[in-house]
């Protein structure tokens, strides 16, 4: 390995003594990353963004585990067994989670850029405490016996990990099937590490191609995207790759409206398209990131529908085992009866339209 993203991975920040090069330790952070079991770290780009003295630091506090982890009220045991509905009567392997008919979530590594605190996948890619086996080979001959697929998620962990050449085989293999119309990436890479936006990764995805490739992030705080970050995008854009983003809703971190305005107005300006806001997952040990249910839909009623751009627009998503339920504000239609609708705007002003019969 050697180039500029590699040397990230080579040297990423997961001791105490390398996190001191990027922030002073509170006392308490100090103690639980010495005494913790847990999977942490990060790239040395994304490290550099966070604030050297606040641990209230919305960056810091994805990145540096906190005590509260070991709190548990909330979160559900086995929580990825119930999410990825790995307990039903189809027969997959491990690397195949399966909620919908026509797609499928493929995981190819559990390796990431950055183990974030609020991660539903903790039990996994930051504990361990799960182990499952991720054979590619095992889950390209799947979706090749299942004609009924069309669309592969290929998530992890994070697969812009995988080298040039493995994303490469993956892509090329999947590229075969004629079933599979498009192909999708859940990657934090463009955010944690936009150097990995190489040239020899855009041969990899780019060129015109039958099988389109989109790209989701996660960005969840506008403090997360640099003049880096707009470059990563705009290289994937120039080589036909769309990249949209999934945030997590966090108390403490996105949850209030200025931030939640101007992290979808920053995305945009990056070029990246909003496309969802998750609840934080009841997975264990991440209560302390959890808002109330419906915060999503408030903040897009009070920041951002008719407030600014349309294109701004997430659709607030809570993901379950039985599949992505939308969470959105309800607001606008006040009432109907048999002559008309009656509608409200993001101001509180009223109208109507004729309700027509069908
Ligand atoms: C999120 C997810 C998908 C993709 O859902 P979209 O709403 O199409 O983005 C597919 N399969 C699984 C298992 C998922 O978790
Ligand atoms: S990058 Fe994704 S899979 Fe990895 S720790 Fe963060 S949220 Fe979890």
């Amino acid at each position: 390995m050697s180039g500029v993203w590699q040397d990230q991975i080579k040297g990423f920040v997961n001791s105490i003594e390398k996190v001191k090069q990027y922030i002073n330790l509170t006392s308490e952070e100090e103690k639980i990353l010495t005494e913790t079991k847990t999977t942490w770290g990060t790239t040395p780009y994304f490290a550099s963004l966070m604030d050297r003295d606040d641990p209230n630091c919305p960056i810091r506090r994805q990145v540096i585990p906190s005590l509260h982890e070991h709190e548990n009220r909330f979160g559900m045991q086995d929580y990825l067994l119930w999410k990825e509905n790995r307990e039903t009567e189809e027969q997959r392997p491990d690397c195949i989670a399966r909620q919908y008919r026509d797609r499928v979530a493929f995981t190819v590594t559990q390796v990431c850029g950055v183990y974030c605190r609020h991660c539903f996948r903790k039990e996994l890619v930051v504990d361990g405490d799960l182990q499952l086996n991720f054979n590619v080979d095992e889950g390209l001959q799947w979706i090749a016996e299942h004609p009924e697929v069309r669309d592969v998620l290929i998530t992890g962990g994070d697969p812009f990990l995988l080298s040039d050449d493995k994303l490469e085989y993956l892509i090329s293999k999947l590229r075969e099937l004629p079933h599979v119309e498009m192909i999708r990436f859940g990657t934090r890479l463009p955010i944690v590490l936009p150097q990995r936006i190489t040239p020899g990764l855009k041969k990899v995805l780019g060129k015109y191609h039958r099988v389109p490739i989109w790209v989701n992030t996660q960005c969840n705080h506008p403090n997360e995207i640099t003049e880096e970050t707009a470059k990563a995008v705009f290289e994937l854009l120039s080589c036909g790759v769309n990249v949209g983003n999934q945030a997590v809703l966090l108390k403490g971190i996105n949850d209030d409206v200025d931030t939640f305005r101007e992290l979808h107005q920053k995305l945009l300006r990056v070029r990246i398209k909003p496309y969802y806001v998750f609840y934080c997952e009841p997975a264990p040990g991440i209560d302390h990131f959890r808002t109330p249910v419906e915060k999503g839909a408030e903040l897009i009623r009070d920041a951002l529908r008719g407030h600014t751009t349309g294109l701004a627009q997430p659709m607030s998503v809570i993901a379950t085992n039985i599949g992505k339920i939308p969470l959105m504000p309800d607001y606008y239609i006040i009432g109907k009866d048999e002559e008309n609708y009656y509608l409200r705007n993001h101001k509180g002003e009223e109208t109507s339209i004729p309700n027509m019969p069908e």
